[in-house]
């Protein structure tokens, strides 16, 4: 029997195996990552294509069904089989990661991968359509949100195939797509906590206008706040060598990232701009401070569901510039 909260739905359309491991352009020196391989289905393939399969379970029953699988065959040396959960597991070299995952992991475990060092090649992953389309989401489009922001800064994602419910069995809820995500090389150099503060704000609605998000007495308190705090820092460590950005880190995981998913849905429509109560009679230096950074790079108009990688990189940096921060 299955276990639903496990996400175990077995691919059992042979020639749709056959096309996502084609697609996945496995060289025969790779090595390959394979998350959550239950039965064994892909595995094999994969074993056939590369030169060896690191294949992470946790389910204790698929672990032991799948050695048996292949027990005193050829391929078997070729395996190796961590069991465990693959966020919870530290994860090996690999040269590409092939995988049929429980979809409710989709997002952390796109996380885990994009900042596992060193980069691999890419991976190719099934994911529930919504969520693929998600990624692959283009400025302006409707499922275009901070996943898909924070998605495209680390890698370049494509939609490789769509596949319906009946292939699975047991068959799934939901349709179901096969996407590559290649991960940036050399990364854009961008300090990990300010980029997730910044675009927090940005979508917080996505519809609505910079300016107006801008000019949210909470926005601004918090902005001002982190702005006092750099001043300071700066002030007492005048003459010293520290460099904030160096200071600041590493481009990490965040846990922050496990939550993506849940302020995407914003179809909300904004189109009438009403002045903020709290705006009223506080034309405060910091705000305008704020407000002449979105003029200067012509952003005050403009809203996150239309605006490009490229653009928010402008924009922090803009930000960053005039001394404003958000971690
Ligand atoms: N790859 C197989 C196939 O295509 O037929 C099975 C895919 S099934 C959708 C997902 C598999 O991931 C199941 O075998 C399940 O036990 C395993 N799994 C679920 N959560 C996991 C986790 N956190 N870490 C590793 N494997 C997990």
């Amino acid at each position: 029997s299955f276990h639903k909260s496990k996400g175990q739905h077995i691919l059992k359309n042979p020639l749709l195996v056959d096309s996502i491991v084609q697609k996945s352009g496995i060289k025969s020196s790779d090595v390959i990552l394979e998350i959550g391989p239950g039965t064994g289905n892909l595995t094999k393939k994969l074993l056939e294509a590369g030169k060896m399969v690191i294949a992470v379970e946790v389910d204790p029953r698929m672990v032991l069904e799948l050695q048996r699988r292949f027990q005193g065959t050829p391929l078997s040396n070729r395996l190796k089989v961590i069991q465990g959960d693959v966020l919870k597991t530290d994860l090996p070299y690999f040269d590409i990661c092939v995988a049929n995952i429980p979809y409710q992991i989709s997002s952390p475990l796109t996380f885990k991968l994009l900042n596992h060092q060193p980069a691999f090649r890419c991976a190719i992953i099934m994911f529930q359509r919504e969520f693929a389309m998600r990624l692959v989401a283009q400025p302006g489009e409707k499922l275009y949100c901070r996943l898909t922001v924070n998605t495209q800064l680390l890698a370049r994602v494509a939609h490789l195939l769509k596949v319906g419910k009946n292939n699975f069995r047991p068959p799934p809820k939901v349709d179901s797509s096969v996407v590559r995500i290649e991960p940036r090389k050399p990364r854009i150099d961008v300090n990990q906590k300010e980029w997730d503060g910044f675009l927090r704000i940005c979508f917080n609605r996505k519809n609505k206008m910079l300016g107006s998000i801008f000019r949210q007495k909470s926005v601004l308190a918090l902005l001002e706040k982190n702005y006092m705090t750099v001043q300071s820092l700066k002030f007492s460590q005048q003459g010293s060598t520290v460099d904030k950005d160096t200071e600041m880190g590493v481009f990490g995981l965040g846990d922050s990232n496990v939550d993506l998913i849940e302020d995407m849905d914003d179809d909300e429509d904004d189109e009438m701009e009403v002045e903020d109560s709290d705006a009223v009679g506080e034309a405060s230096e910091f705000k305008n401070k704020v407000l002449k950074v979105l003029k200067e790079g012509d952003f005050e108009e403009k809203r996150s569901s239309k605006l490009t990688l490229q653009e928010f990189l402008y924009l922090l940096s803009l930000f960053n510039k005039a001394g404003i921060h958000f971690s």
